[in-house]
């Protein structure tokens, strides 16, 4: 097994991001970096958070718990990103400090009422199906509204912004297309809203092939795996 280099990897990540932040006329620093360690073992993550970094991202529910639980000595930020089912709700409840893939309010429910009312509330997003979209999950722009008052009105939970998952073909480093859909979804949520609205100042998009787009695009967020932890 070739040996990886995290450390330098995210480096050379957190540069582009500076320059794409440059780039897109934004200020330094305004736009966070999720590493995504799906697949990854917690070694590389230890790697990694002795570097100083400290969101880490998972898409898959159990083995997000298993390294929030195995790694909960670390200050880290837990973050998933992944399809959520039901039996599932309980662990990312308590061991999650953010959601970024909310698409039915049943699970909303299921997450607020499992979190504990004496911790931090519960981070979260709703993930929307954009133009493009790779996966068939996330909610279509036309049920947004009705589905984020729901949610934010929820105890245990703070509604944050939005997350999309365009697909890698129509999604590049120059096409800003389904980026700019999401983060006009975001302004009209916030314009729109009724009665006293939640944060919504988070836009979680942009991966390893697209970062660039997603930051000039508006995102305050983006998700990198491969160009951090190497291929999977
Ligand atoms: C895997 C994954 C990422 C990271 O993708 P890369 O192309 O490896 O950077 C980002 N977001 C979600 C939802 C993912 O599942």
């Amino acid at each position: 097994m070739t040996e990886i280099n995290v450390v330098a990897n995210l480096n050379r990540v957190q540069q582009r991001l500076r320059n794409a932040e440059r780039d897109a006329g934004r200020s330094e620093g305004c736009v966070a970096l999720l590493a995504v360690s799906k697949t990854k073992p917690v070694s590389l993550i230890r790697q990694l958070a002795a570097a100083g970094q400290q969101a880490f991202g998972e898409n898959y529910a159990q083995e997000a718990i298993d390294k929030a639980q195995q790694l909960a000595e670390l200050p880290l930020e837990w973050h998933f990103i992944g399809p959520i089912q039901s039996n599932k709700t309980k662990g990312l409840a308590t061991h999650m400090d953010w959601i970024h893939s909310i698409d039915r309010l049943k699970i909303a429910r299921r997450l607020s009422e499992q979190r504990s009312p004496e911790r931090s509330p519960l981070q979260v997003c709703l993930q929307v199906n954009v133009s493009g979209e790779a996966s068939k999950s996330g909610i279509p722009p036309t049920q947004l509204t009705e589905l984020a008052h729901e949610v934010a009105a929820l105890p245990n939970l703070v509604l944050r912004g939005l997350m999309a998952i365009p697909d890698k073909a129509s999604s590049s480093r120059q096409d800003t297309g389904p980026f700019d859909e999401l983060r006009e979804l975001l302004e009209t949520l916030r314009r729109d809203w009724q009665g006293s609205p939640p944060p919504l100042d988070t836009l979680s998009m942009g991966m390893s092939a697209d970062l660039e787009a997603a930051v000039m695009a508006g995102s305050t967020v983006v998700r990198v795996g491969t160009d951090v932890f190497g291929a999977r």
